[in-house]
């Protein structure tokens, strides 16, 4: 087996953006900006790094960003009065508030306080109820872009074997639903799954999505497998690397995304795409 593509977030993010660019200046041409809203509660600095990447993501792309920053004693009454204030507000289309919030502030009630044609973080229930019954809604920016990516290599997922590992609210579950509505048969694998390699041996598509290193190993894939990895870790050296074996693993896959410089920069792409297609839904 030859070495796998090597399939590059940031070019196809790039692709997306320009993309994404071309249809902000259409609506700006029309008086219709495209505006995100960005709420971070607290000091955390990972949280930091992430607003500011998505804030500068806008900015560069020709959509207005407004990034509202509080301390942590912001109480839960104050964060959804503002969010009811720009759920009213008409130059604002899509609203994210950052997690991890602090803790006397409840996530729940805050991310279902968003309005659902202004949730293009694709979080709430009602958005989830969405994906879960095939209606056109906002899809969660991960997994959307995890489809994006696979999608670039050219793979028909009608009638394939999908594996995802990993079941949380924001990436694993999401991600087996847009799979299924793309036809493939999906298996989720989670931390009480007996025999992971089981599953993952039989899957034309793999996806990672646990955040912990090495999960998958070459001897786990079928050869000519395609790879998407979802984790962000740190390795004994303290660089960046995903939940996959990238050089193990790319001997056997026909196709794999690197961390970092896979889904990660398609997360943030997939979040403009969100916001114009919700400035584009209010400009009719
Ligand atoms: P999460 O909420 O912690 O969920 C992790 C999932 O992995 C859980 O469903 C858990 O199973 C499962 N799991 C844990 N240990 C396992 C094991 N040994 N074998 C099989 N499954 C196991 O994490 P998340 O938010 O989904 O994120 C997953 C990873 O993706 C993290 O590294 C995160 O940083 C990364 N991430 C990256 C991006 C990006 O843009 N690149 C975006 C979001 C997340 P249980 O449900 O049974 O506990």
């Amino acid at each position: 087996m030859t070495q796998a593509q090597r399939i590059d977030g940031n070019a196809l993010s790039q692709q997306i953006r320009a993309d994404v660019a071309r249809r902000a200046a259409a609506l700006t041409a029309r008086g219709h900006q495209p505006g995100l809203a960005v709420i971070l509660v607290g000091e955390d600095p990972a949280s930091q790094v992430y607003v500011r990447n998505k804030v500068k993501a806008c900015q560069d792309n020709g959509l207005k960003s407004v990034f509202e920053k509080y301390d942590s004693a912001l109480t839960e009454n104050e964060l959804l009065a503002r969010i009811n204030a720009l759920n009213a507000d008409p130059s604002i289309h899509g609203i994210l508030v950052q997690m991890p919030l602090p803790k006397h502030i409840n996530p729940h009630r805050v991310i279902e306080a968003i309005v659902t044609h202004k949730d293009v973080d694709g979080y709430s229930t009602l958005s989830a109820g969405e994906l879960m019954t095939g209606l056109p809604g906002f899809r969660p920016c991960t997994p959307y872009g995890c489809m994006k990516l696979i999608e670039s290599t050219g793979l028909d997922l009608r009638g394939k074997h999908a594996v995802v590992i990993g079941r949380s609210n924001t990436v694993g579950k999401p991600m087996a639903l847009l799979l299924l509505q793309a036809n493939a048969t999906v298996t989720i694998c989670h931390s009480a799954t007996p025999d992971i390699a089981h599953h993952t041996r039989q899957a034309d598509v793999v996806v990672a999505a646990v955040g912990r290193r090495n999960t998958l190993t070459a001897d786990m894939i079928k050869p000519g497998a395609v790879v998407i990895d979802v984790g962000i870790n740190r390795d004994d050296e303290g660089k960046l690397c995903g939940d996959v074996d990238y050089a193990g693993v790319s001997q056997v896959a026909s196709a794999i995304t690197p961390v970092p410089g896979g889904v990660g920069p398609m997360t943030i792409t997939m979040l403009l795409v969100n916001t114009i297609e919700a400035a584009e839904r209010g400009a009719g």
